[in-house]
C-alpha cells in the first residue's frame, strides 16, 4: 500500500514539475516568436494540444513503468525478498535464451530435512528467521548472471550457466554445508538434499527442466541427505570434457584457435577507438566452441598460457599488417587468465611473447577479472607498475560483478574499467543495475580511469549510457566481434562516414 502511494506520488509529483515548467517557459517561448496577435493566439492553441499529447505519452510511459514495477514486487517472496517460483520461471527462461549454442545450464532445488519438526521444536518466528538468514547467505553464494528463489516453505533453488570448469560437486556441497553452517548459529542440527538437472541433457525448456529437477529432489528425499542428479548428465559430462581437452591441445599444435576482433567505440563521436581480441576456435567435428567453453577448460589444464601464446601472435602479426594501429586503434585489447596473472612465470612468458612485436607492444592493454587480482594484491600492483613501464595497460573487466570491486581500486593503477553486460542488459529493467552504472561510471571518473560499458545491444542503452556520462562502449549494437579483413573494411567505412558528416556539419555552420 505505502509503495503504491509513493509511486503515485512519484508520478503525481513528475506531472506537476513537467507541467510549471511548460507554464513557465512554454508562454515565454511564444511571445518572443510570433509578434502578430492572430498567429500569437494560434501558437497559443497547439501549444495546448502540444501539452495534453506531451503529458498523455509521459503518463502511459510513467504508469506502465509503474506497472511493471509493481508486478515484480509481487513475484518476490515476501519472507525472503528473493525471487518466487514464478519470476524464478521467468528468470531461466531469459538465462536459457541467453546460452550460446554450446553452452549448459545446471539448476538445483533446495530442500531443508524435516523442517516441521524444526518448526515445532524452535517457534515459527525464529524457523522464519533461520529461513531469511539461509536465503542471504544463498544470495551470497550464488554468482552473478544466476538466479536463485524460494519456491516454498523450505525449498530453494538457483540456477546458473555451467562453465566447463566449474566443479559442480564442490558448488552442490557449498549449498548443503551453507544450510548446516546457518542453521548451528541457531543451535540446530540440520540437513537438506538437493535435487539437480542440467540443461541440455535433462531438458530443453524451463518447464522440462524444473520436472527434471523436482524428480532428482524426490528420489535425494527418498535417499534422504542426497545430492541426485539426473542420471544421463553426469557421465556425458565427464566424458565429453576428457575428449575437449584432447582436442583442445591438438588445436594448439596445429595452431587452429583463431581471433577475432571487438571494436570500442567513443560516445561522443562513435567513433572506433580500440579492438578487444577475441579468441575462435572452429571445432572439427563440433563447430564453433565458444572462448565461454574452451578458457575455462584450458585454465583447469594448464593451458592458458599457450592459448594466450597463440591469440597474442596471430593478433599481434594480423594488426601490425593491418596500419590500423596508432589511428585508429589506441588500444587493442588482450584477455588472460587469472591462472596467469597469478603466476609471475606466466606473465614472463606473455611478457616475453609481446616483446616480439615492439610496434605492437605500446598499443597492449591486459584485460583483467577483479578475481585475478584478489590473492595477492601487493603482487598485483607490483605486475601492474612493471608492465606500465613497459607501455602496456590495464583493464578490469566485468567489473560490478565481484564483492571486490571497490576495494581494488584503492591498490590498483589500473587504466580502464569495463562496465559488465549484465547491469548495461538490465539498465532499463532494474534501477539496482542503472544505479550502479552511474555509481561506476562517477567513481570511474574521480579516479580518472577509462570507462567502458560492455555489451550494448541497443539504441535505446547507448543513449542512456551516453546521458549517464559513460565515454565509451562495445557491443552488437555499434560492432559485433569480426576477423581482421571486415575489420578494416568497418573501420575504414566508419572513418568514411564520420568525415563525410563533419564535412556536412563544417558546410551547415
Ligand atoms: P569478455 O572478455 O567479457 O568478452 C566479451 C564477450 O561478450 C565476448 O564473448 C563477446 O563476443 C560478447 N559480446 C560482445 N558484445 C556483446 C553484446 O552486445 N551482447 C552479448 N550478449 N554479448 C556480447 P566471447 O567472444 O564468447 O568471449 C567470452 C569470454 O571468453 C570473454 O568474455 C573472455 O572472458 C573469454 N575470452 C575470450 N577470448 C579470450 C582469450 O583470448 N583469452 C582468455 N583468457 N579469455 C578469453
Ligand atoms: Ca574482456
Ligand atoms: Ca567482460
Amino acid at each position: 500500500m505505502a509503495k503504491s502511494i509513493t509511486s503515485a506520488l512519484r508520478i503525481a509529483l513528475i506531472y506537476v514539475a513537467f507541467a510549471a515548467l511548460w507554464i513557465l517557459f512554454s508562454d515565454l517561448a511564444v511571445e518572443s516568436l510570433f509578434r502578430d496577435p492572430a498567429i500569437r493566439s494560434q501558437a497559443q492553441t497547439y501549444k495546448g494540444l502540444c501539452f495534453v499529447l506531451i503529458t498523455g505519452v509521459m503518463l502511459f510511459l510513467l504508469v506502465l513503468r509503474n506497472n511493471r514495477i509493481i508486478a515484480e514486487a509481487h513475484d518476490l517472496d515476501p519472507l525472503t525478498g528473493l525471487y518466487n517460483i514464478t519470476l524464478f520461471k521467468r528468470r531461466l527462461d531469459r538465462l536459457l535464451k541467453a546460452l550460446q549454442p554450446d553452452e549448459r545450464l545446471v539448476m538445483g532445488y533446495l530442500d531443508i530435512d524435516k523442517f516441521s519438526e524444526i518448526n515445532q521444536q524452535i517457534g515459527f518466528e525464529k524457523a522464519d528467521a533461520l529461513l531469511i538468514d539461509i536465503a542471504m547467505h544463498i544470495e551470497h553464494l550464488a554468482i552473478r548472471g544466476s538466479v536463485v528463489a524460494r519456491l516454498q516453505a523450505d525449498q530453494f533453488a538457483s540456477a546458473r550457466r555451467l562453465d566447463a570448469s566449474f566443479n559442480l560437486e564442490e558448488h552442490v556441497n557449498d549449498f548443503q554445508k551453507l544450510v548446516r553452517v546457518r542453521a548451528e548459529k541457531f543451535g540446530l542440527k540440520v540437513t537438506s538434499c538437493i535435487g539437480v538437472a542440467i540443461y541440455p541433457d535433462d531438458g530443453k525448456t524451463s518447464k522440462e527442466l524444473m520436472q527434471a529437477a523436482t524428480e532428482s529432489l524426490r528420489r535425494a528425499k527418498l535417499a534422504g541427505n542426497q545430492v541426485q542428479y539426473h542420471d544421463k548428465s553426469l557421465a556425458e559430462m565427464a566424458s565429453q570434457q576428457r575428449q575437449l581437452v584432447a582436442d583442445l591441445k591438438d588445436a594448439l599444435r596445429k595452431e587452429s584457435i583463431s581471433v577475432v576482433y571487438q571494436p570500442k567505440y567513443r560516445l561522443n563521436t562513435l567513433q572506433p577507438c580500440g579492438v578487444e581480441v577475441l579468441a575462435r576456435w572452429n571445432h572439427p567435428t563440433r563447430g564453433a566452441i565458444s572462448p565461454g567453453v574452451f578458457i575455462p577448460v584450458a585454465e583447469e589444464h594448464d593451458l592458458c598460457n599457450e592459448v594466450s601464446g597463440l591469440v597474442f601472435t596471430k593478433a599481434a602479426r594480423e594488426l601490425e599488417a593491418s596500419g590500423l594501429l596508432g589511428k585508429p586503434l589506441k588500444h587493442v585489447s588482450l584477455n588472460i587468465s587469472a591462472t596467469e596473472f597469478n603466476s609471475e612465470a606466466k606473465m614472463l612468458t606473455l611478457v616475453t611473447y609481446l616483446k616480439r612485436f615492439p610496434t605492437f607492444m605500446p598499443h597492449v592493454r591486459i584485460e583483467i577479472t577483479e578475481t585475478a587480482t584478489l590473492t595477492d594484491m601487493k603482487k598485483s600492483a607490483e605486475i601492474i607498475s612493471r608492465l606500465h613501464a613497459e607501455g602496456v595497460t590495464f583493464s578490469v573487466d566485468d567489473f560490478g560483478t565481484g564483492y571486490t570491486s571497490l576495494s581494488m581500486l584503492k591498490d590498483l593503477t589500473v587504466d580502464e574499467i569495463k562496465i559488465d553486460r549484465s547491469f548495461v542488459a538490465d539498465i532499463h529493467q532494474d534501477t539496482r543495475s542503472s544505479t550502479i552504472i552511474q555509481a561506476i561510471i562517477a567513481m570511474a571518473k574521480s579516479f580518472n580511469i577509462s570507462v567502458v560499458a560492455e555489451g550494448v545491444e541497443t539504441a535505446e542503452q547507448m543513449h542512456t549510457l551516453k546521458e549517464m556520462g559513460c565515454e565509451e562502449i562495445q557491443g552488437y549494437y555499434l560492432g559485433k566481434p569480426m576477423p581482421i579483413a571486415d575489420l578494416v573494411t568497418h573501420l575504414t567505412q566508419t572513418e568514411n562516414t564520420s568525415s563525410a558528416a563533419n564535412v556536412e556539419a563544417g558546410a551547415q555552420r
